[in-house]
């Protein structure tokens, strides 16, 4: 019997995958470029092994899946991608379908769709979020193409994918780029999010000197309110375990040093492509790489004599309240700007991106799933939130509520020295989003002085100069 779907890459997200996939009662045919891979993946496969049809040559792939064909492609993203796409030109046949799930930069999958199209061969990027977990049990899955190669793939994507209450997280969500834009921009958040979850951890471990179990039971307790999501989720089970070799908190044993492999840097460079304000993500990014730069931090730290962290003192549980409100706001404003990014590039791209399903897929399957997203989903629904997440009714109550925390937390680690990038970029987004008059009117005067740009007047029409007599630069 022919396989319904193939699937290219055995690694980590592959394997997984295609166990998903097998489970779901989809015959699938594998193929992975290194033969023992393939030979391990089918050990692996226990009782559904007779699902599996191990391939060792793309030509063998294509003969054991029935036409029109669909093939997953899961290897690293970028060069080895466009490879298999080109070696896969040789063997498949009109109607197949070749979908790109990796972490691929969308500009390079709006590349790919293009180069398909009129080869007879469809090109759908897909962005899936999850993990191996995820990958293995129900990802969200963010799909980009034509609308009609997604009902042709809609029926197995959807099987696989994580359930919302029984609403399944994937979802056809534009043209070309349009699904892997937004894995994009879900990893952005996420970076914001684990900044700013990371930034508290600084502050309880620092400010208030709490030890890693400790600090692990806020989170474990924070998870059960408004800030419920995997994130805070994995973040106090971290806290909570000791490292086997030494018996230490395993916390405590782990470099300082973050990694990234490029998508939040992405999300960061096409939202000033596109004009959008992302400041908690570019923090966030930022944070990254400044971590990266441990023997710089070193040296300062012997530059400026070890100035370390005051301590705050002060009421704790008034205090941890405040902590949890500060996350909770800064979360909604890095969310905004996520949301406020894709905005802008469906208008660009012509995506017509749909908002509440996005958020929808989120709330389940992917790294950043949340109880918040439900309500986001709902304020997008409604059109509340169409201007941007923070205008939406509901949230307007929740940062009214919480934006006073962030502002007592923002200032407080500032004064005591513990460094908020995220939450304090978080906070003077939201500061200057609600400012009804701002201070750019400065901004313009200068613009004019020393280069007679011109400013507009309150209340009149056209441009105006300002007094600026013989200094002026102009
Ligand atoms: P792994 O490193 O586990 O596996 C990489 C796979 O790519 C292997 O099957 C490898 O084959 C194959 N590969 C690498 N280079 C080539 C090449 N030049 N030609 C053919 N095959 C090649 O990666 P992951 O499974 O973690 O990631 C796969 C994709 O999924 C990436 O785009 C990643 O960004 C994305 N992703 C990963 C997530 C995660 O949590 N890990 C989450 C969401 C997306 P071989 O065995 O021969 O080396």
């Amino acid at each position: 019997e022919k396989a319904e779907i193939g699937l290219i890459g055995l690694g980590t997200m592959g394997s997984n995958l295609a166990l998903n996939i097998a489970e779901h009662g989809h015959r699938i045919a594998v193929f992975n470029r290194t033969p023992s891979r393939t030979d391990a993946f089918v050990e692996s496969a226990g009782s559904l092994k007779d699902m599996v049809v191990p391939c060792y040559g793309l030509e063998e792939l294509a003969a054991a899946i029935r036409p029109p064909r669909p093939i997953i492609i899961m290897v690293l993203a970028g060069k080895p991608v466009d490879e298999q796409i080109a070696a896969l030109r040789g063997v498949l046949s009109d109607n197949d379908i070749v979908i790109d799930a990796g972490n691929a930069n969308f500009r390079d999958t709006m590349r790919r769709f293009s180069e398909l199209s009129g080869s007879g061969l469809t090109f759908i990027g897909m962005g899936v979020s999850g993990g191996e977990e995820g990958a293995r049990h129900g990802p969200s899955i963010m799909v980009g193409g034509t609308e009609e190669s997604w009902k042709r793939v809609e029926k197995v994507l959807t099987a696989i994918s994580a359930k919302f209450k029984g609403e399944p997280c994937a979802a056809w969500l534009g043209h070309d780029g349009a699904g892997h834009f937004v894995k994009t921009i879900h990893n952005g958040i996420e970076y914001a999010d684990m900044q700013m979850i990371a930034e508290i951890y600084g502050i309880l471990r620092d400010g208030l000197g709490m030890a890693p179990k400790e600090i692990g039971k806020v989170f474990e307790e924070w998870n059960k309110g408004r800030l419920n999501s995997y994130l805070i989720e994995i973040t106090a089970k971290v806290l909570a375990a000791d490292d086997p070799k030494t018996g230490k908190p395993v916390v405590d044993i782990i470099l300082d040093r973050a990694g990234q492999k490029g998508t939040g840097k992405w999300s960061v460079i096409e939202a000033q492509q596109l004009g959008i304000p992302a400041t908690a993500i570019e923090a966030a990014v930022a944070a990254r790489v400044l971590s990266s730069l441990k023997d710089e931090r070193q040296a300062a730290e012997k530059a400026y004599g070890d100035m370390g962290v005051e301590k705050i003192s002060g009421d704790k549980a008034a205090l941890l309240k405040d902590l949890e409100l500060a996350l909770f706001a800064g979360k909604i404003a890095a969310y905004a700007q996520g949301f406020a990014v894709m905005s802008g590039a469906s208008k660009e791209f012509n995506w017509n991106l749909p908002m509440p399903t996005i958020a929808k897929i989120w709330r389940a399957g992917c790294i950043i799933r949340s109880q918040m997203l439900d309500t986001m989903a709902e304020a997008f629904g409604s059109g509340g939130a169409s201007t941007n997440l923070l205008m939406a009714p509901a949230f307007i109550a929740m940062m009214k509520e919480a934006h006073p925390s962030l502002r007592r937390i923002v200032a407080r680690a500032s004064e005591a020295g513990s460094p908020v990038p995220a939450l304090s970029s978080a906070l003077a987004y939201f500061d200057s989003y609600r400012q009804g008059r701002g201070t750019s009117n400065l901004i313009q005067a200068q613009r004019d002085f020393f280069g007679a740009h011109g400013f507009e007047r309150i209340g009149e029409q056209g441009a105006f100069h300002g007094p600026w007599g013989s200094g002026a630069g102009h």
